[in-house]
Order: C-alpha cells, then structure tokens, then sequence
C-alpha cells in the first residue's frame, strides 16, 4: 500500500475508511471523494510484422539502459494517464523504433501484480497487433540500442530476447489480423470524450485467402 498522507486533490490529511470490504486510505474532508484503490499503471506494446522477400519479420528493439540493457523486445512503454491506447502504443513504436504503424487489434495482455517483476505498481500490460505504414528501424542509440526487423528463425537464435515480446509475437502470428479486439462501439462512444471501446468484430476469413 502507498505510503500517501495527504490528499493529493485536496491536501487534507489522509485517514483511513472501511470501503468495499477492505479499509483503504481515503480523504475525510466533505467535499472530496478521493480514495486510494491502489498504485496502477498500463504498459502497451506492439507487435509489427513486416513481411521482406517473402519472408515475415518481427520489428524488436534492444534496451540500452537498465533493467535489462541489452535484451530484446517489441516496443512499447507506459502509456501517459491522458492519453489513448492506441496513440500510445504507435507512439512508442514510432519513438523507440523510427517506424510508423497503425494498431490493428489487441493480441494479448499481461497482468502483474505489484511488487513483483513486473515493477512497484500493479501493471497491466496489453499487446498490440500493428499494421506497418512506412519507416525504415532507426533508434537513439541511448534508450535503445538497436532495432530491426527479424524472422522468427533470427528470433529464435537471438540471445536474451524477452519471453513475453517471443509470447507476443506467437499470438499475433497464430490468429488472423483483426479477429483481437479492435477498436469499435462509436454508437456507445459517442459524446463521451476519453473514451475509447475495445470489440471482437466478425473478420471475414477469405481476405487472408484461408
Ligand atoms: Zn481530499
């Protein structure tokens, strides 16, 4: 639990109220409804598939800073608490990987709970299915060290690839493109700004030529 004292909307001194089953530090004051459920944060990733002389390569970025300098994964980050998924997890890819790439559907998602691996806050961490745009790999050469498209054969001889990007990559190739949740529901979404409605939609199996 965060070690919170004062309200971080009304700066009054925090206490604690039985609320939902569990006593959870909340706000006293009257005019506040500040209570805290806990330390959230939300990862997103993406998997971009780019297909070069008739062979399917996956874009993967190699960390340069710590934790896990070195290693190798899809990109992705923390997507700011005002902003959409969807933008979050292009930019991401467009900043750490110089590519362009427009989400097609959510693939797969990780939760962790705080305190372990995933970091001190409890972490839901959701794979993207991109559809490459344009853009050659290019990186900083700082935060990351190196980025590229690779086969899942280059992949496989790869030291230190993350196990959750290689998880991730599977499930983008094992399923169709668009039969993730995907972006929808703009009846529902209407008027209500900093929505934004993840659907199964029908995918009409013969565009893959299946
Ligand atoms: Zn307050």
């Amino acid at each position: 639990m965060a070690n919170m004292k004062y309200c971080p909307r009304c700066a009054t001194e925090l206490s604690t109220r039985f609320d939902g089953g569990r006593d959870r530090i909340a706000c006293p004051a009257r005019d506040c409804v500040f209570m805290h459920f806990g330390d959230f944060s939300i990862g997103c990733a993406g998997v971009v598939l780019r297909e070069e002389e008739g062979i399917l390569k996956a874009l993967l970025v190699q960390r340069g800073q710590n934790p896990f300098a070195g290693s190798w994964q899809i990109p992705g980050g923390y997507a700011e608490h005002d902003e959409m998924l969807t933008l979050a997890v292009e930019r991401e890819v467009e900043e750490e990987a110089g590519i362009v790439a427009r989400v097609n559907d959510l693939v797969a998602l990780r939760h962790s709970l705080a305190g372990t691996i995933g970091g001190p806050s409890t972490n839901v961490y959701m794979i993207f299915r991109l559809d490459y745009v344009e853009g050659e790999p290019r990186h900083d050469g700082d935060e990351i060290a190196a980025a590229g498209f690779f086969s899942l054969e280059e992949i496989a001889a790869m030291e230190a690839v993350q196990g959750l990007s290689k998880w991730g990559i599977q499930q983008a190739l094992q399923t169709t493109p668009g039969s993730g949740l995907s972006v929808g529901g703009e009846d529902l979404r209407n008027n209500r700004a900093g929505w934004q409605l993840f659907g199964l939609e029908e995918v009409d199996l013969n565009m893959f030529g299946r």
